[in-house]
């Protein structure tokens, strides 16, 4: 068993009031659970998994493993193994022998060591280059024998720090389908970071989404995509990413109807509205559309469509991507792979509202309860 939580952990490099590089994260990683870091470049991913396996201080808060503080424990008595970005293989010996020393300097028997070994080389498929130095492997092939050695020992959790992203597209796509294989069969607590969302989305059970230090959601892959909490949530998960438009909410009879941008309406809120909403509804707003949500049409189909015009289109086989300008903002709009488009054309807009999330402009979170109360479906 192995249940690891992070209560308001904290860590400040240098100086005691220069900026956090992760602050107050509070986290439950559940036994047997693989739980994704996700976040842009510098957000602290790699600083809370570093803290987790015991090679960086811990400035501030609490970290237990199955109960036990271990804040002051040394790496090497925490019982995890990690994979980093770097292979760290010892280039001298054969990968046999590679994924041979975590076993030999704890003592293992030579029967036990011999019976792992072919499991796991048969486990990440590398029986055929047992016998090889470093040197003469492929990229992928020294990502998998780091991956061997790491999951060889069976430590009761995994640390995984972007380990798959030296490899082209095809390769991550194998190697993210024999993790997620080692994890169904090994069920270890599995830490993960990585700044690739699709790898996030395929491998997770629980995303952690962080930015600017800070945890923003914790969530299953459909539950962060479906039901972001904030703007920046919604922006950087899926793709194409989100379209944000500042919006004001017209009232009729005292109560919220319409959206609109610009001046212009946009959508019209069907329905009448949660009360709960309406105090909400009176701050600076954004809306926010995914790309394959918005409709388009060469004529005008309703009120509330909007006038935009054609800047890009690019062809990407399985379908396009449209860039239109409305007013002063560019949209990115999803379309099917026959539809052809000529710069320059006009096109009619339509947000259908139903598809529409609401933020607040000031902090960015999105307005609970949702306006429209609906169940979401991306
Ligand atoms: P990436 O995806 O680029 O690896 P990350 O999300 O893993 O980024 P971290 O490496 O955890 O981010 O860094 C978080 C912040 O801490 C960054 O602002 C980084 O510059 C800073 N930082 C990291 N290591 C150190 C260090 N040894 N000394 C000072 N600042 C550091």
């Amino acid at each position: 068993m192995a249940e690891i939580i992070l209560d308001q952990l904290s860590k400040r490099y240098g100086k005691k009031h220069g900026p956090c590089a992760v602050k107050d994260l509070s986290l439950r990683i559940r036994d047997r659970e693989f739980m994704v870091f996700l976040g842009p470049s510098g957000c602290g991913k790699t600083t809370t998994l570093r803290m987790i396996a015991g090679l960086e201080e811990i400035t501030g808060g609490n970290l237990t493993f199955d109960g036990k503080p271990i804040n002051d424990l040394p790496p090497q008595a925490r019982d995890i193994a990690m994979a980093f970005e770097n292979y760290a293989l010892y280039p001298t010996l054969a990968v046999r022998d590679n994924i041979e020393f975590p076993l030999k300097i704890r003592r293992w028997p030579h029967s036990r060591i011999d019976e792992k070994i072919e499991w796991v080389a048969g486990a990440v498929q590398i029986t055929d280059i047992l016998h090889r130095r470093p040197f003469e492997l492929s990229g992928g092939q020294q990502q998998r024998v780091s991956l061997a050695r790491a999951i060889v020992r069976e430590p009761k959790a995994f640390l995984f720090d972007e380990p798959l992203s030296h490899l082209d597209m095809k390769q991550r796509q194998v190697m993210r389908a024999l993790i997620k294989r080692i994890h169904s069969q090994l069920r270890k607590t599995t830490v993960y970071v990585t700044h690739d969302q699709n790898e996030a989305m395929a491998l997770a059970d629980r995303i952690a989404v962080m930015h600017q230090a800070e945890l923003q959601q914790v969530g299953t892959p459909e539950e962060v995509l479906n039901n972001p909490a904030n703007a920046f949530v919604a922006g950087f998960i899926g793709e194409p990413a989100m379209n944000f438009l500042d919006v004001e909410v017209g009232m009729k009879s005292g109560r919220a109807a319409w959206i609109s941008h610009a001046g212009n309406r946009l959508a019209d809120l069907p329905g009448a509205l949660d009360p709960a909403c309406h105090h909400l509804l009176s701050a600076p707003l954004q809306a926010g559309i995914r790309p394959h949500r918005i409709e388009f049409s060469e004529t005008r189909m309703r009120a509330t469509d909007l006038a935009a015009e054609i800047s890009t289109y690019e062809s990407l086989g399985e379908r396009g991507i449209l860039t239109v300008r409305l007013r002063s903002q560019d949209l990115t709009i999803l379309t099917l792979p026959e539809q052809t488009f000529r710069k320059a054309q006009p096109l009619w807009i339509h947000f259908p509202p139903e598809h529409l999330y609401f933020f607040s402009k000031d902090s960015g979170k999105r307005l609970h309860p949702d306006p429209l109360d609906r169940k979401r479906t991306g």
